[in-house]
């Protein structure tokens, strides 16, 4: 069998391995071997590849697979679980960088070439550039640490990113026709493609970044899909499109999740974006100990726990699954709320709570959970503020607004976990603690999951 031949059969499988990796993706019982045989379907694409005629000499694949293997362990190392996200975002960046400077190997190779060619590599700078240079952005945004995770919006925006736009289009025609012409209008669409993913990413504000998270990664595939093009690689290109797809998909799915327009985020600041502060929120706020919370739990028949980031910086899920154990002894139903955008990764809690073996039965998504929230004697908010913020549905000038959330308010009593009256990812204050219904038990969310645990250990 010739070499091209049995290179394109293992794509042919690999394309497989992915396409039924995505499908047992779907159930969690499934999950980890579905990424076990897509991952044996990229490792084998990988070694067929190399016994590709265009691989004459293995010293700089060689190179690029050790440095890059011990950067990218040593950064799963550092990273702790809470930096995931941010991580998942600048990795979604390297992708897209990834494309650019393939695009531009192969324009430096065969700078004559033809229109469709140059066609391809304009495609593949524009979507890699703009992948990378919002991905930095992305992950500046959740890091908190360079710039604010806030909306960033300026009068005339729209035009500004119009006109980079018809930039760019008019640089991709240019370029497309006269390949030859030189370095100049590929310089400048990877410069005005590097603004336009800043210009994009920008105006996302707080609560809707997981949306931005999702469009960027669907990016970074159809980066490397356009890529796969430029270096007429089959399985580039298939690979390349599952992940563009998937993205949308998922981006989709997130909008409706967010009751945002999925228009206004894939063009970001093309939209109406939400800048306003929200209304300043004042009242008195009642602290309970966790004896006293105890004793609210202690007499309630149904209770609802709603996780969110805050339980994730604790790793209070363990603790949680414990208190529930405790709850169900003595007759209590208790469920888990699950928001779609809660944590800081999409599906962040349903991991957390599937680590501690937490049933799934036990889950309910926020569609299902809000309806019977009124019957609810005690909702528990562990770590979570934006998710269970009343701005989104009362205040009509607040960031959230919008946004659905899970309605604990709505419940006879809250019990809110959390260390201080800081504001969540949003930044915006919440009114729920405010509410009448309200108890603060202030603290780490483990530590105050543990005190609980013990009263009721300590009750028997
Ligand atoms: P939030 O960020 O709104 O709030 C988390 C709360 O947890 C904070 O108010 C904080 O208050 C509290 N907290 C932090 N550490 C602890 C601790 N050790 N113990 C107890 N409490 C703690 O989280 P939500 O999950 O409610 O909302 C997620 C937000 O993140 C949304 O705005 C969402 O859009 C955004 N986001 C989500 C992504 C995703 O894909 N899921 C990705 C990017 C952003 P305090 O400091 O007082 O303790």
């Amino acid at each position: 069998m010739k070499t091209e031949t049995l290179v394109n059969l293992v794509y042919i499988l690999s394309a497989i391995t992915f396409i039924l990796g995505f499908k047992m993706m779907t159930s969690p019982q499934n999950a980890r071997r579905g990424n076990f045989i897509s991952a044996i379907g990229m490792i084998s694409a990988i070694i067929v590849t190399v016994m590709l005629p265009e691989v004459i000499s293995f010293t700089w694949l060689l190179g690029g697979v050790v440095v890059g293997s011990l950067v990218g362990v040593l950064l799963a190392y550092l990273t702790p679980m809470t930096g995931m996200p941010q991580m998942v975002g600048l990795l979604n960046g390297f992708g897209g960088l990834a494309s650019l400077l393939v695009s531009w190997a192969e324009y430096h190779l065969m700078p004559d070439t033809t229109h469709y060619r140059a066609f391809v590599i304009f495609l593949t700078l524009m979507i890699g550039a703009i992948t990378f240079s919002g991905s930095v952005i992305a992950w500046a945004k959740l890091e908190e640490k360079f710039i604010s995770g806030k909306a960033v919006v300026f009068k005339g925006q729209h035009i500004v990113n119009a006109s980079i736009v018809a930039l760019i289009v008019l640089g991709g025609i240019l370029f497309t026709m006269n390949p030859g012409s030189g370095y100049q209008i590929y310089i400048a669409m990877v410069v005005f493609s590097l603004i336009l993913g800043v210009m994009l990413v920008i105006p996302i504000g707080g609560a809707d970044m997981p949306v931005v998270i999702c469009l960027l990664n669907s990016y970074s595939g159809m980066a490397a899909c356009a890529s796969g093009f430029v270096v007429i690689n089959n399985l580039l290109i298939v690979a390349g499109a599952l992940v563009g797809a998937s993205g949308i998909i998922l981006t989709i799915i997130m909008c409706k999740a967010m009751n945002r327009s999925v228009a206004n985020v894939f063009f970001g600041g093309f939209g109406a974006t939400t800048a306003g502060q929200g209304q300043i929120v004042q009242g008195e706020v009642k602290p309970m100990s966790a004896s006293d919370a105890y004793l609210v739990l202690e007499a309630a028949s149904s209770v609802v726990f709603v996780p969110g980031y805050g339980l994730a910086v604790s790793q209070a899920q363990h603790t949680v699954r414990e208190l529930a154990e405790l709850l169900e002894k003595k007759g209590c139903d208790v469920r888990y709320a699950i928001h779609p955008v809660a944590g800081r990764m999409p599906g962040h809690m349903n991991v957390l709570l599937a680590e501690a073996n937490v049933s799934y039965d036990h889950l309910m998504e926020m569609d299902a959970i809000n309806p019977i929230m009124e019957t609810v004697d005690v909702s528990v908010v562990i770590g979570a503020n934006d998710v269970v913020n009343p701005a989104a549905r009362e205040d009509k000038s607040s960031p959230l607004f919008g946004m659905p959330i899970i309605d604990v308010d709505k419940s006879r009593t809250v019990i809110v976990l959390k260390r201080s009256m800081n504001p969540g990812f949003a930044g915006v204050d919440n009114p729920l603690f405010f509410k009448q219904n309200t108890r603060m038990l202030f603290g780490d969310a483990k530590a105050s999951i543990q005190s609980l645990v013990n009263e009721f250990k300590g009750s028997h």
